[in-house]
């Protein structure tokens, strides 16, 4: 008798919203490379905290500190589990009962859950708002130093922009603010790039070796945003900060297991090399693949779907490539759209709930598939699970 194994939980969909780096779907694809580590580490024993050399107790971040300060010429390098928890962990440790100062443009909320000003109040540091919305000078920062003053903080306005008569202090003025205060200025950029993006065309997301070169005491970032590789939080910076920040008995709570560190080895390792982190890396080749390559998979799909008698057309259209993790800057795509047969929202739920899951937008009153962030080796079953919703429906397309 054939025993139909129960479906997990958790289980892997069909991403066809062009959306790269979508929080709810699980952000980055791993590296092949990274999965690999993962999976040759999880089935041996390791030396996650063991020094072959003394044959004694050895030190869990080793196996990505080094390679980090190298990749980024930094002082020091510490990977917690996200990069909330790194933010959390910096301001707790250099400035509890202290004040922190902040510019009102940024006390940004990022997905339901992270938002800067309650991120600080629970860290035990104190928040001093400075500027307004759309003006904060540096004056506004050095006006607000006084005794108290722990830190100035500055947060990448990762997921919006605020436009038009704006000023936002640069991380070179925090700097020099900072310096002749002796107060250290910390940058959290939110999505961690290594690579310089306007190269190719993509966004201007400051650098971590930028930001670092602008003078930035404390940086901290996501493992699974821009850098491509697994859930974790990096702080990078001055050792002297980041020793003590070392020390603080949270350290342990937060700390990542030998699979995160395993996936994270990997992705870096990539990153010596950029074009090899270009090609490798799911992230960014799915944000750098040129509009061509893009336009030849929305054929394929449209193709093999005619075969079996659905209609569709392929489109240019924009990709919003960079979820709440970039802001939404359009970038050149193609798709696949496809004229529903019955209201749109209905369709959308049916290509959710078949086998796999199918994740599309809706635009215009069209099935809108992106295949920017369909794999080659989705399209049989992404085909198979459109079929499936017109086989129910015994309907068809355009
Ligand atoms: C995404 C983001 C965070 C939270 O990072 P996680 O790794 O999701 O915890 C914090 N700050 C900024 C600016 C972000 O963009």
């Amino acid at each position: 008798m054939l025993k139909i194994k129960e479906k997990y939980s958790l289980q892997p969909l069909i991403n066809a919203t062009g959306v790269v780096i979508h929080t709810n779907l699980g952000r980055s694809l791993l590296p092949k490379e990274a999965i690999e580590h993962v999976v040759e580490i999880s089935c041996h024993y390791s030396n996650l905290e063991y020094d072959i050399g003394e044959g004694k107790r050895g030190k869990r971040y080793v196996h990505i500190v080094d390679a980090i300060k190298k990749l980024i010429n930094v002082e020091s390098a510490l990977v917690v589990n996200n990069n909330a928890a790194a933010v959390f962990l910096c301001l707790n440790t250099l400035a509890k009962d202290r004040e922190v100062i902040v510019s009102r443009g940024e006390l940004v909320e990022i997905g339901g859950s992270f938002r800067i000003p309650d991120v600080m109040s629970n860290s035990g540091a104190l928040l001093r708002e400075v500027g307004t919305t759309n003006k904060t000078h540096p004056h506004d920062y050095e006006n607000a130093i006084n005794d108290k003053t722990a830190l100035i903080l500055k947060v990448h306005q990762s997921n919006f922009r605020i436009i038009g008569f704006t000023k936002e202090t640069s991380v070179e003025e925090l700097v020099s603010i900072g310096r002749k205060n002796g107060i250290p200025v910390m940058v959290d950029l939110g999505s961690g790039c290594f690579i310089d993006l306007k190269k190719y065309g993509l966004t201007n997301e400051p650098t971590v070796q930028e930001v670092l070169s602008q003078g930035a005491d404390i940086v901290t970032f996501s493992g699974d945003k821009l850098l491509g590789s697994a859930q974790a939080g990096f702080i990078v910076g001055k050792a002297d900060l980041l020793d003590k920040i070392a020390k603080n008995p949270l350290m342990r709570a937060l700390r990542v297991d030998k699979m995160t560190l395993a996936a994270l080895e990997a992705t870096l390792r990539l990153y010596m090399d950029e074009k090899e982190a270009i090609k490798k890396i799911p992230t960014l080749k799915m944000l750098m693949e040129n509009p061509d390559n893009i336009k030849k998979r929305a054929y394929k799909i449209s193709r093999l779907l005619k075969k079996e008698g659905i209609f569709t057309k392929v489109k240019e259209d924009l990709s919003m490539p960079g979820g709440g993790s970039l802001p939404e800057i359009g970038v050149k795509t193609y798709v696949v759209a496809l004229n529903s047969p019955i209201i749109p929202q209905e369709f959308a739920k049916k290509l959710r709930l078949g086998e796999p899951p199918v994740i599309v937008r809706i635009k215009d009153d069209l099935i809108i598939f992106d295949a920017r962030t369909i794999q080659e080796s989705e399209i049989p079953n992404l085909i198979k699970a459109v079929k499936e919703v017109f086989s129910n429906d015994n309907k068809r397309g355009i």
